[in-house]
């Protein structure tokens, strides 16, 4: 603790190497550093350098907020050199490299805790031993999962009830007992991992994680009361788990400068992107994006892609593969660049999401339903298209599509690890009459309006007095009076 101010709290954060859980962790950092605590966050090298500008950012204002470099073990794992993020993760053995990694980061965060001396650590969700560490130098840990009240309180039920052991075949509805609301799912939407822990090659780790939840402090989420008012009561009344909504996070984000960079900031730029959309009619854009990690074949590209130019609308659409053939890109239908050109922009890499979802131009967005972009699309106030593919994706468009009735699924029946060699092949047709339901006609209409409503309860929620900045305070004021 800093002796200039005996009262300063000093958290430790150690978030999750994928974009996905650093992108929100940072975000947290930074706010807790803005209400007067000193933050320090621990990563690796190459994670760091896709914020360290941030934070320097924050450093020249005066923020107390530092980052602590640890070296990520990739050899030792039994991974390539530069392996240190989950997004460059190409097969199921690296995932199972990567986890042991991710143990192996024990070592150097215990040195770390030790020197130091921080009053908390907020650790992401493979860091199941943080809290034997904290444990042991009587410090509460608090879990950050990077996802919302709505899917945490459908997991919980799918582990204590298993009603998807109830049906005959993987596409037979069952219900999910015992929520608020009325929830469906199908055995095809869910992983592997969650219709059979045991069977899955990461059950121990699993176990460990399961196993953490009940001697952390509680989880940090990600989200605000007024969205999920039901769960959020339900996580804490029911399910029995002590949790802070702090967000949405992204809000966290006031300037132009920190929302361009946000994310993989040396790789964002605003330029070419954003005065397109100012030469655009007020909601006439579709946003198209499937996060940091999903990757599709060819033969999807290709649907998305004449789905997108038939349903006659403007799009913004993001593509993470890289062009094949020489700069040639191998995906598009022929001609098809020429004839979109001036109505459609296809962005090859990393775009700065939260600045497009906010431009008046976009008034819709085709979402693979990642908690992040579900919640910075709510927060921009744009209805969406849920196309689900893994993670807890499934669950997160069941929010979206039944609860909070602010967007329309494509069809996604089938969860799948790895999105580039998929089974389910949505088609062009499919994607052309989502979209078109989204930004013309009267149902879009009622979902943007919403919408609307959803991203303004969002704005005030974080604002002094709101509803997550006042659990945020709450979790501060925890921490400072915690008694092991
Ligand atoms: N993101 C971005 N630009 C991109 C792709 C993703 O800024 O081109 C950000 C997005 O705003 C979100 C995060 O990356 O904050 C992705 O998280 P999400 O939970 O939506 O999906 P994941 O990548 O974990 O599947």
């Amino acid at each position: 603790m800093s002796t200039a101010n005996p009262h300063q709290l000093h958290v430790y954060f150690l978030p999750m190497m994928a974009p996905g859980h650093t992108i929100p962790m940072i975000d947290i950092a930074r706010q807790f550093a803005r209400n007067g605590a000193k933050a320090t966050i621990i990563s690796t090298p190459l994670n760091a350098s896709h914020f360290s500008q941030t934070i320097e950012r924050d450093r020249k204002i005066g923020l107390e907020i530092s980052i602590s470099l640890i070296e990520f073990p990739c050899q030792e794992a039994g991974l390539p050199e530069g392996c240190e993020n989950l997004s460059s993760i190409t097969t199921p053995e690296m995932v199972r490299n990567f986890c042991r990694a991710m143990d192996l980061l024990q070592e150097p965060v215990e040195k770390l805790l030790r020197e130091n001396h921080p009053d908390a650590i907020v650790a992401g969700l493979f860091f199941w031993w943080a809290n034997d560490l904290a444990q042991k130098f009587n410090i509460p840990r608090l879990q950050f999962y990077g996802t919302g009240f709505f899917p945490m309180c459908l997991y919980h039920t799918l582990k204590e009830h298993k009603p998807h052991e109830n049906v005959e075949s993987e596409c037979e509805e069952f219900v999910m007992p015992g929520l608020p609301d009325e929830v469906k799912l199908t055995r095809r939407q869910l992983s592997e991992e969650t219709k059979d822990e045991d069977k899955s090659p990461f059950a121990e780790i699993l176990r460990k994680i399961a196993a953490s939840q009940s001697t952390s402090l509680g989880i940090i989420v990600n989200s605000f009361y007024e969205l999920e008012p039901a769960y959020a009561r339900h996580y804490r009344e029911v399910i029995g788990r002590k949790a802070w909504h702090v967000g949405p996070v992204s809000l966290f984000n006031k300037s132009n400068v920190d929302k361009t960079h946000r994310g993989l900031e040396h790789l964002s730029s605003d330029d070419n992107c954003l005065s397109w959309l100012n030469s655009k009619k007020p909601n006439s854009v579709v946003y198209v994006c499937f996060g940091s990690m999903a990757t599709f074949s060819a033969a999807q590209l290709l649907e998305i892609a004449k789905g997108l130019e038939s349903s006659g609308q403007e799009f913004v659409w993001v593509v993470r593969e890289k062009a094949k053939d020489k700069g040639k890109v191998n995906w598009l239908p022929d001609g098809f660049e020429s004839r979109i050109q001036g109505r459609g922009l296809i962005i090859n890499g990393w775009a700065p999401q939260v600045l497009i979802l906010e431009h008046e131009a976009v008034g819709g967005f085709v979402t693979h339903c990642g908690w992040n972009s579900i919640l910075e699309g709510v927060t921009a106030g744009v209805p969406m298209v849920t196309w689900p593919l893994s993670a807890e994706q499934f669950l997160n468009e069941k929010l979206v599509t039944e609860i909070l009735k602010t967007g329309t699924p494509v069809g996604a029946q089938e969860w799948t690890r790895r999105t580039d060699d998929q089974k389910e092949t949505i088609t062009g047709d499919d994607i052309e009459k989502a979209v078109v339901k989204l930004m013309v006609g009267e149902e879009g209409e009622r979902m943007r309006i919403r919408a609307r409503e959803l991203g303004d309860m969002a704005k005030r929620a974080v604002e002094k007095g709101g509803s997550s900045d006042a659990d945020l305070k709450s979790l501060m004021e925890e921490i400072r009076n915690y008694h092991p």
